[in-house]
């Protein structure tokens, strides 16, 4: 061994780990060491299920090859010999020999799953030498001779392609050529010599194109594939599907080296995926795509289509994976229990039928729609597979926000039922409408250019798609099934998908699709169906979700299991959660809604949505363009009732919850008449002269709004506005509690950064509350802040002492933190993320380190000052489950999100809650 190089970083574990029939050393534990795919076949190997043996080379060796490729390579040489002497050992064949070769798979495995991101190259020791035995092995004649050949022909392409990064297009001229000569459609059934021909012409491409002829050494195969294993962890695909999905670039690629079975040696061979329960609805039955005579991922590329596996469709008889392979459909099924008992959850399977015994290559916890993961969750608890805390943790919360997701109006669609192209797959969930993009690059573009959502339509997609898919309201791919790319990457986005219209023809180049005699060009609208593979032209309306139309009294609750199924989970997540949830909601309507979906109360009520009204923004005008305090008490005279009735809705909706309602923030540009003609019409309908008019608001203008006149500025400077709102909220409040209801308003502040302006704006509030309450018995209430400005937030001690409660209002407090203009930022942040310079949007996901520190320390500060202070967070960031987490984990009471987002937050706030 060549310990000796000093410079070798300690590794912590072996660098290598065998599986195989003489035991494994690793475990499912390991993932972090020998990836998800190494682990995972250690583990199976473990619990019994057939695996053909290999060994993985760990991520710590892939790092250190980052490092010193010399050293790494020196030390890991004889390592692989001792393991691949193991290997053959335990299978009885040797690599490169003449008569029994040993042919592997060289495949990449992360510690995360990245579906499609890695290459793998097969059949490597085959070579010109070794030819010969593997026609042997596959009983000799013609058909063995052509499935040699067939191999090598692969290993050539792909070891040209991923290894020495040949354009894939150059193997596919000789191919083609010999694919037209013939008239066959596919390269097995090429002639023997046709192959034979075509396998010697893509010797001679490899050779023109890599500079060398291809190597027939199989040690030299072996440590250049590993090598691009390793080198493709750093590609540009690689990078940005770890960007899309906040994957660390740190963690390296395992690499696993495993025997080959072959499921291209003849009929009785196929090759297949399949998952243990359907990815799209969550119906607990098994089912896949298999392909007979194949090898690798033909299934899923789509180049032939792929019949099912395990679904009652009807095959066309002498087709179906359980009529030819009756002996392997239930040996899989036997798999299927083994592996959801083990791993608790459902499984992703890879597997080859070799001469008609079943070998597995791989599983992982299978992708699924938002609704299948409810279903999924749910169905594993009341089949005692699970108990209700692992069915919280399955659940992504994000993606609960697809159960709420628009779908396609039955009306629109019976409307457009002439209009209806083509029926393929149904991928993912919901329907979207939107105008074609015929690639990645144009969706891209398209999406951004104002006019309206993109459905990116390609004749299938690849790794190089997903900046085009991430852009896209929907995918349409003419080919592929339910398992390939589009559908596995559009689900894990959550976005609406159709895969494999058979009768859709897609021209890049021409930038035009075809469905039987209609034509559409780029740009024009479709709408697509990710729930019943329906495809329209032009654009149809959608309409609130199954869930949404339960909660809204639409829909009668027994007659949606999956709203059963959404309350069950729910419920598990209130008993284990520790924080409070309520929602940001400016209407009764929202408020209702917040409330049907769990909300606690209302974390955020913002009256200046309450003033857009016709006539409401008039007086409202009137009211910030008033040149005296009588002009403006006028104004707000005729406001309050329209408050007062605003204010008694929501608490009626909110009975017996809080509602935090906080007083007027106006960024006053945002409310003044832009324009002439909106100008002279605000003049006319207030018999005002227009120059006079003007001249008010060009004196009201401010040339930094967002650092001007807002918040309890504006209230200190004109206290009849904060008058005005007080009574409303406390007058509203007593005719509710009057009529036997039971508000509980509670008073934010706005934008305080001096204690002063919290003690004087809190004694206005009080002082009109007992106004209200005079001669009554007073309706309980309390007054806070929101802590926006970073002033605030580091003398919270003083502003805490004369309040209630304080609540974050993060959007701010990181556009004020940063110096982040929210408005004008957007791109500079993606900028950002892309160099690296900062991991996150700060305006989605909570800036720990920066705003969350000045969070933690108000918190700390105020509860010191007042111990019965309420804390919470009222800003975007109440409802992503990162932000969440953080925030139980500083103690606050309570997050705060939009109504849509109050289910994800209840199990996101549960999930922050590790291993109960
Ligand atoms: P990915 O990470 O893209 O899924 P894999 O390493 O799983 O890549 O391999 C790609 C394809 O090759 C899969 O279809 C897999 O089942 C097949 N494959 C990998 N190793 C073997 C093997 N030893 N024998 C037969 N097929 C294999
Ligand atoms: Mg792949
Ligand atoms: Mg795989």
């Amino acid at each position: 061994m060549s310990l000796a190089s000093s410079d070798q970083p300690a590794l912590s574990a072996a660098p290598i780990f065998s599986f195989g029939p003489e035991g494994a050393d690793g475990d499912g534990s390991k993932k972090s060491l020998l990836g998800g795919k190494g682990a995972n076949l250690a583990e199976m190997t473990r619990i019994g299920v057939p695996v053909p043996p290999g060994f993985t080379i760990t991520t710590e060796v892939c790092t250190w090859h980052g490092a010193d490729r010399e050293a790494a390579l020196a030390y890991l040489r004889p390592e692989i010999t001792t393991a691949l002497k193991r290997l053959e050992k335990e299978i009885g064949q040797r690599f490169g020999h003449p008569t029994a070769p040993l042919l592997v798979s060289v495949r990449s495995g992360a510690p995360v799953s990245m579906p499609g991101m890695m290459d793998t190259v097969l059949n490597v020791g085959l070579s010109a030498q070794s030819r010969r035995g593997l026609v042997e092995r596959a009983g000799g004649g013609p058909t063995a001779m052509r499935f040699a050949l067939d191999c090598e022909l692969r290993l050539v392409e792909m070891f040209g392609t991923v290894v020495r990064e040949i354009s894939g297009s150059a193997f596919a001229i000789p191919r083609d050529r010999a694919l037209a000569a013939e008239e066959v459609g596919h390269v097995g059934d090429l002639s023997l010599s046709a192959l034979e021909t075509l396998l010697e012409e893509s010797r001679s491409v490899f050779a023109v194109a890599s500079g060398s002829p291809f190597p027939d050494e199989p040690l030299v195969q072996l440590e250049e594939a590993i090598e691009a294993v390793f080198r493709s962890w750093h590609g540009a695909r690689a990078k940005t599907y770890r960007r899309l999905r906040s994957i660390s670039d740190t963690l390296g690629t395992a690499v696993n080296v495993q025997a080959m079975v072959f499921g291209n040696i003849g009929a009785r061979s196929a090759t297949g995926v399949c998952f243990t329960r359907d990815q799209a609805t969550g119906e607990p039955k098994l089912y896949g795509e298999y392909l007979a005579n194949a090898q690798g991922e033909e299934v899923v590329a789509g180049t032939r289509p792929p019949p099912r596996i395990g679904r009652s469709v009807k095959a066309p008889t002498g087709t179906s994976f359980e009529e030819l392979f009756p002996q392997c459909f239930s040996e899989l099924l036997e798999v299927r229990e083994t592996l959801e008992n083990h791993y608790g959850d459902v499984q992703d399977i890879e597997f080859t039928v070799e001469e008609g015994r079943l070998h597995i290559l791989q599983t992982r916890r299978g992708q699924r729609t938002g609704l299948a993961a409810l279903r999924i969750a749910t169905d594993l608890v009341a089949e005692g597979r699970i108990d209700p805390q692992r069915a919280l943790d399955q659940v992504d919360a994000g993606a609960l926000g697809q159960l709420l997701a628009p779908v396609l109006t039955p009306e629109g669609r019976a409307a457009a039922s002439h209009r209806r192209l083509t029926i393929g797959l149904p991928a993912g969930p919901g329907g979207a409408s939107g105008r074609i993009a015929l690639d990645a690059e144009t969706a891209v573009a398209m999406a951004k250019d104002g006019g309206g959502p993109v459905i990116l339509v390609r004749a299938e997609t690849s790794p190089e798609d997903i900046a085009g898919m991430a852009a896209a309201a929907g995918i349409l791919t003419a080919r592929g099934g339910a398992t390939s790319h589009a559908a596995v990457v559009a689900r894990g986005l959550g976005k609406p998908c159709v895969v494999g219209c058979a009768e859709l023809r897609v021209s890049h180049r021409g930038h035009r699709i075809e469905a039987g005699n209609v034509t559409l060009s780029e740009g024009d609208t479709i709408s697509i169906d990710g729930s019943t593979g329906e495809v329209f032209s032009g654009a149809i309306e959608t309409m609130d979700s199954e869930i949404l139309r339960v909660i809204d009294g639409a829909l009668p609750p027994e007659h949606s299991p999956t709203h059963a199924r959404f309350s069950q989970l729910l419920d598990w997540a209130d008993e284990r959660r520790t924080i409070g949830v309520r929602a940001n909601a400016d209407t009764p309507e929202d408020a209702l809604r917040a409330r049907a979906l769990g909300a606690e109360g209302i974390g955020l009520c913002r009256t200046e949505h309450m003033f857009f009204g016709e006539k409401r923004i008039l007086s409202f005008r009137r009211m910030i363009l008033a040149h005296s305090v009588e002009g403006r008490c006028i104004s707000l005279e005729e406001l309050l009732p329209w408050q007062r009735e605003d204010f008694r809705q929501i608490f009626s909706a909110m009975d017996g919850l809080p509602v935090t309602i906080r007083l007027l923030d106006p960024p006053l540009h945002e409310f003044l008449p832009h324009g002439e003609s909106e100008i002279a019409r605000f003049a006319e309908e207030s018999g005002l002269p227009i120059a006079q008019v003007i001249a008010r608001i060009d004196e009201t203008r401010e040339s930094n709004p967002m650092l001007g006149t807002r918040g309890c500025r504006l209230g200190l400077l004109h206290p009849e506005i904060v008058e005005m709102q007080a009574r409303a909220i406390f007058e509203a409040a007593r005719a509710c509690r009057d009529a036997g209801g039971n508000p509980r308003p509670e008073v934010m502040i706005p934008l305080v950064g001096i204690a002063e302006e919290a003690t004087r704006t809190r004694m206005l509030v009080d002082r009109v509350a007992s106004e209200v309450f005079e001669g009554a018995k007073p309706v309980p209430y309390l007054v806070g802040t929101m802590i926006e400005v970073p002033r605030a937030a580091l003398t919270a001690g003083r502003i805490a002492a004369g309040l209630d409660f304080f609540s974050f209002g993060t959007n701010d407090l990181t556009q004020m933190t940063y110096g982040f203009s929210r408005d004008d930022t957007g791109g500079l942040l993606k900028q950002y993320i892309d160099d690296g310079i900062l991991e996150d949007d700060p305006f989605i996901t909570l800036d720990q380190e920066g705003v969350g520190a000045l969070i933690a320390l108000a918190t700390e500060k105020g509860r010191k000052a007042n111990p019965n202070l309420k804390v919470g967070i009222c800003g975007e960031h109440g409802g992503d489950p990162r932000s969440i987490a953080f925030c139980r984990g500083v103690g606050l009471d309570y997050v705060s999100s939009s109504p849509l987002r109050v289910a994800g937050a209840r199990l996101a706030a549960a999930q922050s809650i590790v291993g109960k």
